[in-house]
């Protein structure tokens, strides 16, 4: 058993098995046990829209990712604190993963200013001024109790050009070191790094060298499936999800849309998180194992079937097409629990069953067999 005594809180990363460059394994965290590939749904606002925390972790989730940048702002790490910290506050006791903030400032808040020393920015509830930077990322992190926090980063628009994404890049790796100094100061959760570098595989390169020198207890990318056409993610995770130390976790993230997660498994990463299962519930859109269904569409209207006749989620076992579209329609509430409901399932199920492929040595088959049926489209009229 690996033991990493850094900042004097154990963790055991355990690879249990592999198929090629995919791995199965086990984080083991003082909240609970991960089981890797992972993926982890967003809890934005301290809540998995739409659903009960103990849904959530009974659909599967070891895990669930909340936005540092939403609860700064609103209602503010202080308040939590006082409450109890984040999981007492949203009634979930397994581990959470918060991110530092970094990409939301640059992509939801108003005019930010940056500069070497953090990001000055408004805030896109009141367009009140606030700062944000290492050092206070990782205080915040802290102060909610999060299992495992991340290094703050900046991140360039993929459409930035290469110059601009080096020096974004740079000021990166210097804000992990500043992230690494301020998170040894005090006990508490795990410190992952990010890597950066855009679509540029000698700047990615580069990162993963800076990242590994610094020394983290786990490995993300960032900056990824932010627009870039899919090969182009796939070609950097080749070159890169690699090069990280074999014995700690890798983390892509935001990703994603169901074979953006398998074909990155394939390539060697251990951990997911994407609003892709929540956002499109909202919105009316099932993922299946046959690709999406939009219940919006009036072809629902009469359909007496469930979304997935193989899917054993609740929402599948009990409601047909025709209610999900009226319900959708109709504006109801529980259009969004029932629809959130069966992607999450969906996407937990995914998981689980590329973890049972990775141990039998069959990773391939199922891609092929997972891509077949995604490419068959919805069921036929009835
Ligand atoms: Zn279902």
């Amino acid at each position: 058993m690996l033991y990493f005594n850094l900042n004097r809180f154990p963790m055991d990363f355990k690879i249990k098995d592999t198929d090629g460059k995919a791995r199965v394994g086990e984080l083991i965290l003082s909240r609970g046990s991960i089981r890797t590939p992972a993926f982890m749904p967003v809890g934005t606002q301290a809540t998995v829209k739409a659903m009960f925390p103990e849904n959530v972790k009974s659909l599967g989730a070891d895990i669930i990712l909340c936005n540092t940048y939403h609860l700064m702002l609103r209602p503010g790490e202080n308040l939590i604190k006082e409450l109890g910290g984040l999981h007492k506050f949203m009634n979930w006791e397994k581990p959470i993963l918060t991110d530092s903030g970094g990409f939301q400032v640059m992509s939801l808040s108003g005019l930010s200013k940056k500069s070497n020393e953090g990001v000055e920015f408004q805030s896109h509830f009141d367009g009140k001024k606030h700062f944000l930077n290492p050092e206070y990322s990782i205080k915040i992190q802290k102060k909610l109790g999060s299992d495992i926090i991340m290094c703050f980063d900046d991140c360039a628009s993929f459409k930035s050009d290469k110059s601009d994404i080096a020096l974004s890049m740079k000021r990166s790796m210097e804000w992990a070191v500043r992230s690494k100094e301020e998170f040894d100061l005090t006990n508490g959760g795990l410190l992952f790094g990010i890597q950066q570098g855009g679509i540029y595989e000698d700047l990615r390169e580069e990162s993963t060298k800076r990242l590994i020198d610094v020394g983290f207890q786990g490995y993300a990318l960032g900056g990824l499936a932010v627009g870039e056409p899919q090969n182009q993610m796939f070609k950097i995770l080749d070159a890169s999800a690699s090069k990280f130390p074999l014995d700690k976790p890798r983390y892509l993230m935001g990703v994603g849309k169901p074979d953006d997660i398998v074909g990155a498994v394939l390539r060697g990463v251990d951990m997911f998180d994407c609003v892709l299962p929540t956002r499109s519930g909202r919105t009316g859109q099932a993922l299946t194992r046959r690709g999406p269904v939009n219940i919006k569409n009036s072809r629902h209207k009469y359909d007496y079937r469930p979304i997935d006749p193989d899917c054993n989620c609740y929402t599948c076992l009990n409601y047909s097409r025709s209610y999900l579209h009226h319900v959708f329609k109709s504006g109801e509430i529980i259009s969004s629990m029932l629809m959130t409901w069966h992607n999450l399932h969906y996407y937990q199920e995914l998981m689980s069953n590329i973890r049972d492929a990775i141990i039998n040595k069959k990773l391939i088959e199922f891609i092929n067999e997972f891509t077949k049926l995604q490419n068959s489209g919805d069921l036929s009229l009835i």
